[in-house]
């Protein structure tokens, strides 16, 4: 079996949101014999405005803990799946009694993870009976500490046994278990990790993960027109954009399969021709587009300080930096010129406490001057063609200069992975979209 080709396909809520996107899920499974592992989520919106079972959860749970009705929600569930089974064609095939127990768990406060994780369970199960697959419950494979973080060694263990007795299994995303034998969800979206736990467990080839895009886009479609989806990006890529908020994907769900270097596959269950994105744990440099994409977020300040003969000071960065690490704050990035450095860090940092930050700052670092500017935007322009590839940042700065934006900050690291320019939260749009239309052609 370790020699057959084995691909983990994990479906989103929108591709199982009624019958006819799970026939387009199961088309899919079926199509490619190495589609052997299926990770659901809960049955998400069928249109704009509709709700996502796993909210209706929520809200169930919600009204329960009060002491409050909540028949009228959980009748909508109840129906969204009795529609899906009834409309899919499964003879004899019911949830009633899951039901049933789900609402008595509601009246006697059951725990709010173990609630929500129903959604995925009870999809899981209607989807391993329509494929015919086996069924395995994610409590029993996938396990948290007692501290709640997830036990990833333990878990890859008994899951890789587990998967080694089912030729072909449906196992629910978004939840595990406690020591305790409670259940714990991951943060919302997080049908996505469990799709990489349990490729990283089945030593797959790929890790598909099938939504309602066509792939990861090179910039955000809401500033530029009609961006290109993005045909490879490695993993390192990946992290640069997703941290600069271009997101597809749960963040947490990068690690166990960038350990196993399996590459993950962007699908869109509404167009399966289309290839998607290939996420890869490298990619030979020199092929492709110099941008891979471009992200940016507002939010942003910047503290400079100054003082006469800082660059021969020994030991003022390191009081700075000991003010914020006090303070609790991350900061993003540290331009520094000979008798300035300044700070960029997210704004929120500063909430409330700005006058103890800049307080503590005199006090240790003891600078000529200190101030705080705001609304900063940050634009990320990152690309593994950059590396050695000359002209690169004059085609950006020219681009910005021609929109008639003035840079506040450029910053590009060694590693040559990315150029950061920061501008004022006014200028964003304009900068972004010039910056993007000057490498689309590329
Ligand atoms: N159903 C969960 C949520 O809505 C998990 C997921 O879909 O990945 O967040």
């Amino acid at each position: 079996m370790q020699n057959q080709s084995t691909k983990v396909v994990k479906f989103g809520g929108s591709s199982l949101a009624d019958a006819g996107q799970f026939r387009k899920a199961a088309d899919i499974v079926r199509s490619d014999p190495a589609r052997r592992y299926v990770v659901p989520s809960a049955p998400g919106k069928r249109f704009s405005g509709d709700d996502k079972v796993t909210d209706l959860l929520y809200s169930c749970y919600e009204k329960a803990s009060h002491g409050e009705g909540f028949d009228d929600i959980f009748n909508v569930i109840c129906q969204r799946y009795n529609d899906i089974i009834s409309e899919l064609g499964i003879e004899d095939y019911s949830l009633d009694g899951e039901f049933t127990y789900i609402r008595n768990a509601l009246l006697h406060k059951a725990g709010r993870d173990y609630v929500a994780s129903r959604g995925e369970y009870m999809n899981a199960r209607i989807l391993a009976k329509y494929l015919d697959y086996d069924f395995i419950d994610a409590a029993d494979v996938i396990f948290f500490g007692e501290n709640g973080a997830f036990d990833a060694e333990r878990t890859n263990k008994v899951l890789a046994q587990s998967l080694s007795r089912h030729e072909r299994a449906v196992i629910p995303g978004f939840y595990g278990s406690m020591p305790n034998d409670t259940i714990k969800t991951f943060s919302r979206g997080g049908s996505d990790i469990t799709g990489a736990i349990v490729a990283r467990a089945a030593m797959a080839d790929l890790y598909e993960n099938w939504t309602d895009v066509s792939g990861f886009l090179a910039a955000d479609p809401r500033i530029v027109d009609d961006p290109a989806v993005i045909d490879v990006i490695t993993y390192r890529e990946l992290r640069e954009l997703s941290y600069m908020g271009a997101t597809v994907l749960h963040e947490d769900s990068i690690f166990p399969v960038r350990f196993a270097a399996i590459p993950i596959n962007i699908r869109n269950t509404n167009d399966p021709d289309a290839p998607g994105t290939m996420i890869v744990p490298r990619a030979e440099p020199g092929t492709g587009r110099v941008i891979t994409g471009v992200a940016g977020k507002k939010g942003f300040s910047v503290i400079t300080l100054e003082k006469d003969m800082m660059n021969s000071e020994v030991g003022f960065g390191r009081r700075v930096l000991e003010v914020l690490e006090k303070e609790d704050i991350s900061f993003e990035h540290l331009p520094s010129g000979i008798d300035t450095m300044s700070v960029i860090l997210n704004t929120h940092y500063l909430e409330g406490r700005r006058e103890q930050i800049l307080s503590a700052l005199c006090k240790y670092a003891a600078p000529d001057t200190v101030q705080i500017e705001d609304d900063l935007a940050l634009i990320a322009v990152v690309g593994r063609n950059m590396v050695k590839n000359k002209g690169t940042a004059a085609k950006l700065v020219n681009a910005i200069s021609r929109a008639g934006v003035n840079i506040r900050m450029i910053d590009q690291g060694s590693s040559e992975l990315n150029i950061i320019v920061a501008v004022s939260c006014a200028d964003y749009e304009i900068a972004f979209k010039a910056i993007y239309e000057a490498f689309r052609e590329k």
